[in-house]
């Protein structure tokens, strides 16, 4: 079993060149997560280090966890891999010049809460539509009824007031 890390780093008394985090967290633990996935009983594991550079902080790793998502054609759990490299500046406030590289923010008590910014990485692995990448995959059942609300071709030219048009002049 790997070792649980705490939720937040307090960098007030961070005054090391440098320290690794190698452990996991619960994704239960993750409140925005557990809004988008369905499974969410297993770990994320973090292998990180946080070192001195340029003068500030640089967070370099890997982040790994396995996670049901609810396809979006049929609604049934479709599994998520997430494999991160992360390589993230820790800054005190988010700046321009940072809009091309990825930032951790450290908080108003000047704490970076590792726990968020890793659950950031992982929601930024998951695809605006999840859905099973072949639809032979899909619950065949609850497809059929996602596209049964679909009008028919009667309904449609019902509300086509030139269907009515066609009908006077005959
Ligand atoms: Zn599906």
């Amino acid at each position: 079993m790997s070792e649980s890390l705490l939720e937040a780093i307090d960098f007030e008394r961070f005054e090391q060149q440098g320290a690794d985090f190698i452990g996991h967290y619960d994704l239960g633990q993750m409140p925005r997560l557990v809004a988008e996935a369905i499974d969410v009983s297993g770990q994320c594991d973090v292998e990180l280090s946080i070192d001195r550079e340029n003068g500030g902080y640089r967070a370099k790793g890997r982040v790994r966890a396995e996670f049901d998502l609810p396809c979006q054609r049929c609604l049934d759990p479709v599994r998520h891999v997430a494999d991160v490299v992360v390589e993230a500046d820790i800054v005190s406030e988010e700046r321009d010049e940072h809009r091309h590289s990825d930032v951790w923010v450290l908080d108003e008590k000047h704490r970076l809460q590792l726990r968020a910014c890793i659950e950031d990485e992982l929601l930024l692995t998951i695809d605006d539509v999840p859905k099973h990448a072949d639809e032979n995959d899909c619950n065949q059942d609850m497809i059929f009824r996602a596209t049964e609300y679909e009008p028919d071709e009667a309904e449609v030219e019902a509300s086509n007031p030139f269907a009515v048009l066609k009908d006077l002049k005959q």
